[in-house]
């Protein structure tokens, strides 16, 4: 087991997050059991922080690697740091509940650590979580005020059922939206946003450091998603700047990357079912990026969305129309 603890990131509310967790979005189609796998030899490997969704379609196998973990006396649930996500066809303030309820039942715990909006978007409950690549399904907008939604993601926060509550994928007008609520009670402990020197969120981060919100980086290597190449976007770990600097460091492109996030504050969640690959990613705080080293990638960034949910461009709270 890795001998290095977990970084702690405090949380507004009193709680921390381990600064580097594994993401656990797995481009289908699924091998059933690949994730209960992963997840345990992440643990193994000293990861402490997952993060999930109910949208991923595996969050059961997620709970069943930790439970096991559990079960054989690795770790303890304390140890454990899980994030769940709202998604979009729950946002309706009558829904977020039953969200939760759902995550914590197919989760098979008691509570999780951290509850978020994934979109502020609201969709029309449809039976099928995921949104079609194609128009062959309609999709409904709903235009959920989601201010009411933290209502309730406050109320469950007092029931016991998450530990810390935060959204995803928020511009900084929609987090001052909730910041300015008058009847606020918890401000969102975390923004989790697409982030990496391609998109380096420089301006988010200023805006959430200000107001004592950790920004949560996700697909923090440039994702796999088939946008980097249906859209011939450059692809990030192919970068020969970066990989010089991992030359010198005796460090991959991956783990300079990685490094550069949490050097800034910015927790990281990349994904990785590949053991060796696991064991990579969290080797990153036995070095150090200069000053200049920071300078040469935050002068990378390129403002490339990997992930822009492109077909609900028309939604209301869209949150990439704004500039940051
Ligand atoms: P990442 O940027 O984490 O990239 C994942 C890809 O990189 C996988 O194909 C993985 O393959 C590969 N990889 C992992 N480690 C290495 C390495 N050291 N060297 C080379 N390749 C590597 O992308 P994700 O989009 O998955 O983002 C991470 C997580 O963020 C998600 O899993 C999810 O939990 C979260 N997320 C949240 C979103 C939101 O809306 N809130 C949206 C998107 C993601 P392999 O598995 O084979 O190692």
């Amino acid at each position: 087991m890795s001998s290095v603890p977990d970084r702690l990131v405090p949380l507004s509310d009193g709680n921390s997050m381990p600064i580097l967790g594994l993401g656990t979005y797995a481009m289908g189609p699924f091998v059933k059991g690949e994730t209960v796998e992963a997840v345990k030899a992440a643990i193994e490997i000293g990861y402490r922080h997952f993060d999930g969704a109910l949208v991923y379609g595996n969050e059961d196998e997620v709970g069943e690697g930790i439970r096991a973990k559990i079960a054989d006396g690795t770790v303890k649930r304390e140890d454990i740091f899980y994030t769940g996500k709202v998604w979009m066809t729950y946002l309706s303030p009558s829904l977020v509940r039953k969200a939760l309820e759902k995550t914590l039942k197919t989760l098979q715990l008691d509570y999780v650590d951290l509850f978020i909006i994934h979109w502020p978007m609201g969709l029309k409950p449809r039976e099928k979580l995921w949104i079609p690549k194609d128009a062959s399904e309609k999709i409904v907008i709903e235009d959920v005020d989601f201010c009411e939604s933290w209502l309730v993601m406050e109320s469950c926060k007092d029931a016991g059922l998450v530990r810390s509550i935060g959204v995803s994928n928020f511009n900084h007008k929609q987090l001052e939206t909730i910041l300015k609520m008058p009847n606020l009670k918890y401000k969102p402990v975390c923004n989790q946003v697409e982030c990496h020197p391609y998109l380096n969120q420089d301006k988010l981060l200023k805006y959430c450091q200000c107001n004592n919100i950790v920004l949560v980086g996700y697909s923090p290597l440039g994702t796999n998603s088939p946008n980097n190449v249906s859209r011939k976007s450059p692809i990030l770990l192919n970068d020969p700047v970066l990989k010089k600097i991992g030359e010198k460091h005796r460090k991959t492109t991956a783990q300079v990357v990685l490094r550069y996030q949490v050097q800034r504050g910015v927790a990281v969640i990349p994904k990785s079912f590949n053991p060796g690959r696991m064991k990579q990613n969290r080797e990153i705080f036995d070095f150090q990026l200069s000053d200049e080293e920071m300078e040469v990638i935050n002068g990378l960034n390129k403002n490339i969305r990997y992930i822009d949910l492109k077909m609900l461009t028309d939604h209301p709270k869209y949150p990439f129309r704004d500039e940051y």
